[in-house]
């Protein structure tokens, strides 16, 4: 029995066989050749082939995976023609009289070395795509057929690396799982997994020469791991793990599809709250409805310096486009208290939960703030996104807020960048805030209440100290009535309302925040489907008070 760890794409636990997907055995070989231009003739003639192929892919994955999803072979449509890769290949054939198999696969390694060695996750994930479209060329030189590898049995696929143009060719009920050395989570491959509920563990350090097929393996999607040659002991265990997750989907399984509507008739969105890009797949699992919390912090959290706007801009249109056209509420950096970073270089506090955070962050940095923001806007464009900002105490910060949203446009539509104006919102989480809800409400889209800070502060209790614990009530009336009145307040100004801290997910409480007039809860991933239930056993106008 052999474990190793890696990053986990999906959260699945299965325990099946395995089968080992090597890559091309044939290393392509270097022949002289006497005439270049007849060569780089043929390298055009297999890029037009290479697009028909891709084109075909496309509209395959179209019904598998959407049209989102399935734009990433629209996008290698593009890679053959790229200038850069395209002159690379020609100059090649001409300076060394080389034939096309051998400067495509140079060119592909030159390339995809490149993407490996940059620092950005998304940049790294492109190396794959690079090797799949160069593969593609020179199998098409080659003359030989794409044979799609075909699986007798369901198995757990073990590889290098998979690419998108591999996973679509399967066939979806004989995958019980992707265990890959290479590819990072956010690559199209990852996606992809997400999309289609296959568990998946990427980054996973194993040596293939030592697995084989037909050998057992447990994937735990949840923990990361995988277990080649589990024992006995190990077997059962995964059993049980199954058999309590096949469960607990069983019984919730047939709320999906289904919609998020009280007894009598009133319809409410139904979110998922997420921390990273990859929980998206979770959310999507669950059947949520849109992401009515995306903490973007996290993507400043465990790294050494600030992350770039184009890294953001990446996670932010991963989340958008997985998503498909539902919404995704993206809320502005919320750092401070206790979620730090050293390269912040806040000064130390003695409250910090009521010190420098959230969007006095921003308001006192707009450098970081501005960075964000664009970020958020250019990726406005692949989907549905709304933005929101943590923390609010006041009106002029609202205001001042938007004097910075108005100068980041201007610099966009200097830039010639393109982008759609996302909806505004902000969160209530302070009392201040829920008390002039009925101002605030004049100036933003929408309000998201953060119930985790608005217990925290209105019952000056905090939320990090385990030792109050018998101090803290949740259903406090106070934190009640500041939920109502941000409701009403809302409403009165024709605005929308949705509640996501954690007290959204309390079914004690779901029929009466239903009777408040909640347009949408946004919960954890794996609570959507038991709200669902809850909302539909609700009625909304029953005894409204
Ligand atoms: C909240 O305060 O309720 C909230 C959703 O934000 P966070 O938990 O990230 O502070
Ligand atoms: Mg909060």
């Amino acid at each position: 029995m052999v474990q190793f760890s890696g990053k986990s794409v999906y959260k699945g636990i299965v325990l099946g066989t395995v089968a080992v997907f090597k890559d091309r055995e044939e290393p392509v070989r270097r022949k002289r050749i006497e005439d270049a231009a007849a060569e780089i003739l043929r390298i055009e003639e297999a890029g037009l082939e290479a697009k028909a192929q891709l084109k075909a892919l496309h509209d395959e994955a179209l019904s598998a995976v959407g049209e989102v999803n399935a734009a990433v072979f629209e996008a290698y449509q593009i890679m053959v023609e790229d200038e850069d890769y395209r002159k690379s290949i020609y100059n090649m054939i001409r300076t060394e009289m080389v034939n096309g198999e051998y400067a495509v696969a140079v060119t592909g390694d030159n390339f995809s070395r490149m993407f490996s060695a940059m620092d950005d996750d998304y940049m790294k994930a492109r190396a794959a795509d690079v090797r799949d479209v160069s593969n593609r060329l020179i199998r098409i030189l080659e003359g030989r057929e794409e044979t799609s590898r075909f699986l007798e049995e369901p198995a757990v696929i073990v590889a290098e690396d998979l690419t998108p143009g591999e996973i679509v060719k399967l066939d979806r009920k004989k995958i019980l799982a992707f265990v890959t050395v290479e590819g990072s989570s956010s690559s199209h491959a990852a996606i992809l997994a997400r999309m289609m509920n296959i568990p998946a563990v990427v980054g996973v350090p194993v040596n293939l020469e030592e697995i084989h097929d037909g050998m057992k393996a447990v994937v735990d999607g949840f923990q990361g791991t995988v277990i080649f040659n589990p024992d006995e002991e190990t077997c059962i265990q995964a059993e049980r793990k199954i058999a309590e997750e096949l469960e607990r989907r069983r019984l919730l399984e047939n709320l999906k599809g289904k919609e998020t509507i009280t007894l009598d008739g009133k319809k409410i969105r139904l979110c998922a709250n997420i921390g990273s890009a990859s929980d998206v797949g979770y959310a999507m699992e669950n059947d949520a409805e849109g992401i009515g919390l995306f903490r973007s912090e996290f993507l400043y959290l465990g790294r050494k310096d600030f992350p770039t706007e184009e890294e953001q801009f990446q996670a932010y249109r991963q989340v958008v486009q997985t998503m498909g056209g539902k919404k995704v509420v993206i809320r502005t950096l919320d750092m401070g208290a206790d979620k730090q970073a050293d390269y912040f270089n806040l000064e130390k506090e003695e409250n910090p939960a009521l010190g420098l955070r959230g969007i006095r962050i921003c308001l006192r940095r707009h450098d970081i703030f501005k960075t964000q923001l664009r970020a958020i806007f250019r990726a406005t464009i692949y989907g549905n996104i709304s933005v929101m900002y943590p923390m609010i105490i006041s009106v002029e910060e609202v205001q001042e807020i938007f004097k910075i949203v108005r100068e980041v446009q201007e610099e966009l539509d200097r830039a010639k960048v393109p982008y759609q104006y996302p909806e505004q919102g902000i969160m209530i989480e302070t009392p201040a805030a829920a008390l002039i809800s009925d101002e605030l409400a004049k100036m933003v889209d929408f309000f998201s209440i953060g119930t985790n800070d608005l217990t925290q502060y209105t019952l000056a209790i905090d939320r990090q100290n385990q030792g109050l614990d018998d101090f803290y009530n949740p259903y406090h009336k106070a934190v009640l009535r500041m939920i109502r009145m941000t409701v009403e307040n809302a409403h009165k100004h024709g605005k929308w309302v949705g509640i996501c801290g954690e007290l959204g997910a309390d079914t004690a409480l779901t029929e009466k925040f239903v009777q408040m007039g909640m347009d949408e809860f946004s919960v954890a991933p794996s609570m959507v489907l038991r709200l669902r239930k809850k909302i539909r056993e609700s009625t909304w106008n029953h005894i409204r008070q």
